[in-house]
């Protein structure tokens, strides 16, 4: 299977992130990339952009030396009950494609109870189209709830190969994630979470664990320019024109 879209990466407006957004599209088209998806954190997280950043992002050219850009953000999901950054809706408005995930500094880990709620408020939100990095070890939530409901409330979910390297524990809660919606048919993304343009399109790790579990690559929305562009138009959104 072959990644043509890398869909979470950030630039250097996210303190912990190192490269421009010039250097993350050059890198995503000398890996022959399509397309990459510009996620940075929202405007609580102590490390994202100002809430204008988001509300600027349709400044960027749909493609950069060829490569299609899609305007994005990486939701944090806020405690106490499932919430995300707020934002007004000037700054939501040209986002494309939203992640929305745990990070333990706005969400403190607590318990499988409590994250299973928070997730399951993220399904109503109209907001989140992916759930990013499920896999976190210290955010165990239930399973088989959550991914079986992702498809009535048009949710998918992010493989993020970064989590099995850095995130203790997570291979294990990413192969059975994906063994979930391989049974119930969820559609996922494959993604590297990029926090410098050499890492960009890395995803050997996911790709290898999906062989693992035998995961059919027409559920993987990146892993063709039709399939990304059916994804996309299924959101009423052209992004290859
Ligand atoms: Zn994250
Ligand atoms: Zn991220």
């Amino acid at each position: 299977m072959q990644i043509i879209a890398d869909l979470h990466t950030h630039t250097n407006v996210t303190d912990h992130a190192f490269s421009t957004l010039t250097e993350m599209v050059h890198a995503a088209k000398e890996r022959g990339m399509a397309a990459i998806a510009i996620t940075n954190h929202g405007p609580t997280n102590p490390d994202g952009p100002h809430e204008w950043h988001f509300s600027n992002l349709d400044l960027i050219p749909r493609q950069i030396e060829g490569v299609t850009v899609i305007r994005g953000i990486e939701f944090d999901i806020t405690a106490p009950a499932g919430g995300i950054n707020v934002m007004s809706n000037k700054s939501l408005k040209p986002i494309e494609f939203a992640l929305a995930s745990f990070h333990e500094c706005l969400f403190p880990p607590a318990d499988k109870t409590i994250h299973t709620q928070a997730l399951e408020a993220i399904l109503y939100n109209p907001y989140v189209n992916a759930f990013g990095h499920l896999g976190n070890a210290n955010f165990p939530f239930d399973h088989e709830y959550i991914i079986s409901r992702c498809n009535e409330h048009g949710k998918i979910v992010e493989i993020n190969n970064a989590s099995l390297n850095i995130r203790k524990g997570s291979r294990d809660n990413c192969a059975d994630i994906a063994r979930l919606c391989k049974k119930y048919e969820v559609p996922i993304a494959v993604d590297s979470d990029s926090h410098i343009c050499y890492r960009v399109g890395h995803v050997e790790g996911a790709l290898e664990m999906l062989e693992e579990v035998g995961f059919p690559e027409e559920l993987v929305i990146n892993s063709s320019v039709e399939r990304l562009d059916a994804y996309f138009r299924g959101r009423g959104l052209r992004i290859f024109s």
